[in-house]
């Protein structure tokens, strides 16, 4: 424990610093929430110097820190976050002073909900009280009150009767029944709140746009469990959105329970540094969600490693000054790290690491290219679906390899999630897989991860492009796969064109896409179509891997 002082020290006098580091002696009762006896003390030494006094004080009735403010207010140094659990608070409470007799202030109350302090007491003198008064904030689950926060007091410190052990640990059990979960299992999903600001463009449909996050946030296995959509007229250069908006919407999201925040769209460098400077949170913008979309899925050697470069690029300019925003930022979605690493990476670390995967990467294309050319026939044919976020490509994937019991679930839970054997027809097998989704509006600095990750089509035998039916943009998406593959040098694998979703369209526009496309109509919700998808990539594949066997 450090016996310094926190907060505005300057021009404090040698006997006043003494006495104020006199009280890091003092323990508290562990049942007493602040003894008569110090709040004198306190009050006595802020009159003196003329400022506001804080203690923090821990579970155990020692005290972490001594703050000094000034007049108006106190600042809270920098908490190191390790006792900080789900359901847990802080287990330091705030005790300060007031010096102009004021209650609990706004501020006062946001520091406690912030930080996740146990509680917050402010005392201040009233004569015709008796001396010395308490006034204590503390936070309430969701379901209590509409209030963030409830009071005890303010009243004379000498009734104030409560024994804290008992009143903390009903209210955090309160806490944990009201977020309906018990303790973190590992490997839980991670709960996630949304911060959608949407653009203010015209034509702009946010239904569509939070359909397609939802699904992105399914494919990183994380839960979304409330949206807050804020619109902004202009961007706020340091948080995004205004301060103070933030501020609720943090405090909200510790009240649920919620792991991480998620914006749904790029922050730059400082706005990440800035977020994460007033919160425990990790914080994640649209970016950094997809690039772990692609970590999950990237298969071969050299997707990883692009995949990982690409994320630790990303990260480093946003990396805080803090230890802990270290950790955040490089823990990644779900406690994972970039790529596979589990390792807490500080700047100089990051940096070492880039150089080596950049030399590891050149290394694996030599090779490979070597390799390419003897690449074997596997005997069994790869069926790839490629295809929009949402789309449906794991629904078909299920589907078809019926283990359609999995869907509404996390489609990626096993191994190898993605790759299925399916035996049809006649006993013959086929391995399907599923690719990462495209993606709309997929920002420039992920094109190279993304290509990464579809490297694997180049060992597939044919590709189904599967195309939403029932979605406004299907024209545009359509050209765009074909873009992308053709960038993947890929344009002359053999190619089936389905439509998914056609119990969402009337019969004519069936019949009209049937007629303008080569192409296959089908829904994985009715299982319609199947039947003749399945004979469509029998006929394709055939000829290469069926040879019809001459008497
Ligand atoms: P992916 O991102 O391409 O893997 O898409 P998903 O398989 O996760 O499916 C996206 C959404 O579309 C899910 O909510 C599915 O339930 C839904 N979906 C899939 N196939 C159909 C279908 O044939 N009809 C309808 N109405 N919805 C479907
Ligand atoms: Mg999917």
């Amino acid at each position: 424990m450090s016996l310094d002082l926190f907060g505005n020290v300057q021009g404090l006098n040698r006997l006043a610093k003494r006495r104020l580091k006199n009280l890091y002696r003092k323990r508290e009762p562990l049942h007493s929430l602040v003894t008569v006896e110090t709040a004198r003390q306190l009050l006595d030494l802020s009159k003196e110097i003329g400022r506001q006094v804080g203690i923090l004080v821990t579970r155990r009735g020692t005290i972490e820190y001594v703050i000094v403010g000034d007049r108006e207010r106190i600042k809270i140094p920098k908490l190191s976050s390790a006792r900080l659990g789900r359901a847990r608070f802080r287990g330091l409470r705030l005790i300060h002073t007031h010096l102009n007799g004021e209650l609990l202030t706004k501020e006062d109350l946001t520091d406690l909900a912030l930080l996740q302090l146990d509680l917050v007491a402010c005392l201040s003198e009233d004569k015709g009280l008796g001396g010395e008064v308490v006034h204590v904030g503390y936070l309430v689950p969701q379901n209590r009150k509409d209030a963030l926060w409830d009071f005890l007091g303010p009243m004379p410190v000498k009734e104030l009767h409560i024994d804290f052990m008992d009143f903390i640990n009903d209210l955090e059990d309160e806490f944990v029944k009201a977020r309906g979960f018990q303790y973190e299992i590992d490997g839980e999903r991670e709960r996630c709140l949304v911060v959608s600001v949407p653009p203010r463009e015209m034509g702009f449909d946010l239904d569509e746009h939070l359909a397609e996050l939802a699904a992105l946030c399914e494919s990183a296995g994380v839960e979304v469990k409330d949206v807050v959509i804020q619109r902004i007229k202009q961007p706020d250069p340091r948080f995004l959105i205004g301060k103070g908006k933030l501020e609720e919407t943090i405090i909200r999201s510790q009240q649920m329970g919620i792991d991480l925040l998620l914006f749904d769209r790029e922050l730059s460098p400082s706005q990440i540094r800035n977020i994460s400077s007033i919160t425990e949170l990790k914080v994640v913008d649209r970016n950094q969600l997809i690039l772990d979309i692609f970590a999950r899925r990237a298969k071969t050697k050299e997707a990883k490693i692009q995949v990982e470069l690409a994320q630790l690029r990303y990260i480093l300019p946003r990396l805080g000054e803090r230890d802990v925003a270290f950790s955040r930022l490089t823990g990644g979605i779900g406690g994972r790290g970039p790529g596979e690493t589990k390792l807490e990476l500080d700047r100089r670390r990051i940096k070492q690491r880039i150089s080596y995967l950049e030399e590891k990467l050149e290394e694996i294309r030599f090779v490979r290219a070597r390799k390419r050319e003897k690449r074997k026939a596997s005997s069994i044919p790869v069926v790839s679906i490629v295809g929009y976020t949402n789309s449906g490509k794991s629904t078909l994937l299920n589907v078809l390899t019926g283990s359609s019991v999995e869907t509404g679930e996390r489609p990626f839970s096993t191994l190898n999630p993605t790759s299925r054997l399916i035996r049809y027809p006649y006993s013959r097998s086929i391995i399907l897989t599923d690719t990462v989704g495209f993606i709309r509006n997929l920002p420039s600095v992920l094109l190279e991860a993304f290509l990464a990750t579809l490297e694997e089509l180049n060992d597939a035998d044919l590709l189904i492009h599967l195309v939403d039916a029932s979605d406004k943009h299907f024209e545009e998406k359509i050209v765009e796969v074909d873009r992308i593959l053709s960038l993947l040098k890929i344009t002359e694998k053999k190619k089936i064109l389905v439509f998914n979703k056609i119990d969402r369209v009337d019969r004519t526009f069936i019949h009209r896409l049937e007629e303008r496309f080569d192409c296959v109509a089908i829904s994985c919700l009715r299982k319609e179509g199947l039947v003749a998808l399945l004979e469509r990539i029998e006929r394709e594949i055939a000829h290469s891997f069926f040879p019809v066997e001459l008497a």
